[in-house]
This record gives C-alpha cells, structure tokens and sequence, in this order.
C-alpha cells in the first residue's frame, strides 16, 4: 500500500472517530455493488466494490492468501438482514461472506478469482449517508501483499462463517480467565541465586489456576512449562481461547528506588515513570531481542481502530485491576504504596481483553522472596485473586447489560 493510500485511509478514519454514538451503520443492499472493468476473457479483472452505508464508520482493508480473500473490518456495520448473494455482481467472485465477529466489529470476506492490490479506498459522506468506495486490480502473485501475523493480536480472528453470535457479553458459559506466566524458556526473567522468576511464576499460575477452577472459572493458560513464548502469542493464545480477562503474572527484579510489595499494573503508554520503564523494557527485550518490533506491529489505520477498541476496553481493565486491589487488601497481602499503576508493559496492549499485569512481589527483595516462598501467601493471594474475578465478571456485566439499553 503507498504511503498516500495510508494517508487517505487514516485521513478518513480519523472524522469519524467521535462517531460511536450513532450504532452500526445499516448496509442498503439497494445502492451496493460489485462491478468489473472491461470484457469477461475469463481472466480476473479489476474489481469495484461499493457499499452504501447509513453512516461512515472506520474500517481498514487488507488481503489473505490461500485462497486470495479481500477482507474488510469494520466497527461497525449491521448485516443482519442483508444477504451476500443479494448484492449486484456478487457472482463476479467466488464467494462473499459477512457478518458480525464479535461486539463491536463487522467483517467482510471477498474470496477472489486471483491475487489483486488495493488501488483507491474511499468513504464518502453523501446526504443519506457514506459510500465506500474500494477499487482492486489484479497483480502478478509475487506482487500480491497479504496482511501476514503482524496484527494477530486483534486480527487474527475467526471468519464470520464459523463465529456463533455472541448471546451477550458471556451469555451463560464459564467465565474465562488468560493466566499468562511471565518469562519461560530461554528468559528465565528476574534471577537471585539459583531461584529463577520464570520458575517461581509458574508455580503459582498452577496455584492460580487451581483456585480458580474451584470457583467454576475457565482458564486459559499462554504457557504450562519453562517455554518461551512470545508476547504478541500470548494475547493471541488469550484471544483465541476467548479470554474474559488477561492476568500477566511476575516477580521481576526490583529497580533502583522502587518500593517492594505486590502491584497492578493496567495499560499505559503514556506512564512517565523511569523505574517502570526499565521493567517494561525488561519485559520486552526479549521479544524485542526475537527481532519482534513491538512499536512496528500497528499501521496507523490500525492503530485508530484499536484506540477505538481500548477506549472500551480501559475502563474495564482499571476496574478489574482495582477489584484485585480490594480483594487483596481484605485478605492483609502487603502491597506497594500505590499498588494500582498504570505502566506501558507490551503484553497489556490487546486492545479488546481487560488485562492487568500482576507483580506479585520483587525476588530481589528478601521480604517480597519470603512471601513468594511462602504456601500460606500463595494461598491466599491466589484466593483474592480468584474471588475478584469473579466480584468483577458480576460488575462488569451489569455495567455491559446497562451500556446495551
Ligand atoms: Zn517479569
């Protein structure tokens, strides 16, 4: 894509940004169309697809190969009673298939007679509503570009096909909880001695995870042994396993002047604290190390779309992290001074899954090791974790039942 389609793209999607509030846009199937240019050779041809919709909305567009597919996100269009093969020209390509993928998202899956390349993209307001407009020509298969693994983190979601609509926020299945262990592998994280973070952190995941399952909670885990797994992998392997909530646990290393006990940290990119930014590169380095470019994996179109989805999700993030507080705070587990932060921790970004990062304590603090040493601690903080889960997933969905009237 040039740098001026980009720009276009980002260009539009930044008006209507504060236009959340008008609902999914309709589709009039009355004023869509797929239309191609020149003769029928039996060769693909360019392709224009126009959707008439109620009102603009962001969307991005990008391709998949195996079998060539052009799909396009939206947040968000209302297809329900609109069928694919009622919109004109719809047989020019294989299939085209639609629907909604989860709360707040639409999706779009053109399969296509070959490879093909965006060449204009535009949504324009019209008195009535938006027209998007997307011409695509074919290409020669090694000039072809697929959107590859670089934005699984929100985008590497099922096809609509396969996707049961969502009943609710949960509708009545367990609740289920990402226990993501830091470290593993070839980066055994914070070290004092022989004792190993991703060790430690391990042991009590398997703590965690047994005391949530007691209360009936789902958890999927995004690793169960000393292996390394990379950060964006573990919010796929949370998203893929339809995680309620993201709970990253550590015990790094204390850094200088940084006050021991246990913390929670929520998603800030902003967070201007220079301790905090020295654990949140430790976090990454890694991954950074991996030849992984964390700050690389959003386009700018992308990136507006998933400051949509986290302007959502934030709220829900702080509130679980506080719940976690609370829970913690009844059951006398120390804490830091301030024990819920804000820090810019890579792992916390998946833009649409509450996700907190718990630092259970410093191993380089002999008070914090004692407690991580200590089956009773363990016990009970593994407890208060679980039961704020649990206080949260209640809150949270009146908050969303509410939010839906
Ligand atoms: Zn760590």
């Amino acid at each position: 894509m040039t740098w001026l389609l980009r720009l276009i793209l980002v260009l539009l999607a930044f008006p209507v940004m504060a236009e959340t509030g008008p609902g999914p846009a309709q589709l009039d199937l009355t004023q869509s169309t797929l239309i191609a240019e020149g003769r029928d050779r039996g060769r693909p041809r360019p392709l224009e697809l126009t959707l008439a919709l109620s009102h603009p909305v962001p969307y991005r567009v990008y391709f998949l190969d195996e079998p060539a597919r052009l799909v396009v996100d939206f947040r968000q269009v209302d297809f329900r009673d609109t069928q694919p093969s009622a919109l004109t020209g719809n047989t020019l390509v294989p299939a085209i298939r639609w629907g909604r993928f989860r709360q707040g998202w639409s999706r779009m899956v053109m399969e296509l007679p070959g490879p093909y390349a965006l060449t204009f993209a535009a949504q324009q307001q019209t008195p009535v509503g938006a027209l998007l407009r997307l011409r695509f020509e074919p290409v020669k298969p090694e000039a072809f570009v697929t959107r590859g693994n670089s934005l699984s983190a929100l985008w590497d979601l099922p096809q609509p096909a396969d996707t049961p609509a969502l009943p609710g926020p949960r509708g009545d299945r367990a609740l289920r909880v990402a226990i993501d262990p830091g470290h593993g592998g070839h980066d055994p994280g914070a070290q004092v001695g022989a004792i190993s973070e991703a060790a430690v952190i391990l042991g009590f995941a398997r703590e965690l995870t047994e005391a949530l399952n007691r209360a009936g909670i789902e958890v999927v885990p995004t690793r169960t042994d000393d292996s390394f797994v990379p950060l964006e992998r573990r919010m796929t392997l949370a998203r893929a396993g339809a995680a309620d909530v993201f709970i990253s646990l550590h015990a790094d290393a204390l850094p200088e002047g940084q006050a021991a006990g246990l913390s929670i940290y929520t998603w800030d990119p902003s967070a201007d604290d220079r301790a905090l930014r020295q654990l949140a590169l430790r976090h990454d380095r890694d991954d950074l190390l991996a030849g992984v470019d964390l700050q690389g994996t959003d386009d700018e179109v992308a990136g507006v779309l998933m400051d949509l989805a986290r302007s959502e999700t934030q709220p829900r993030s702080e509130a679980f992290a506080k719940f976690v507080a609370s829970e913690l705070n009844g059951t006398a587990i120390s804490m830091h001074p301030r024990p819920v932060r804000g820090a810019a921790f890579s792992v916390l970004k998946s833009p649409d899954i509450p996700s907190v990062l718990i630092e259970l304590g410093f191993l380089t603090d002999p008070g914090d090791r004692a407690n991580l040493f200590d089956p009773d601690w363990r016990a009970r903080t593994a407890a208060a974790i679980s039961s704020a889960v649990v206080k949260w997933a209640k809150d949270d969905a009146t908050r969303q039942e509410l939010s839906f009237q």
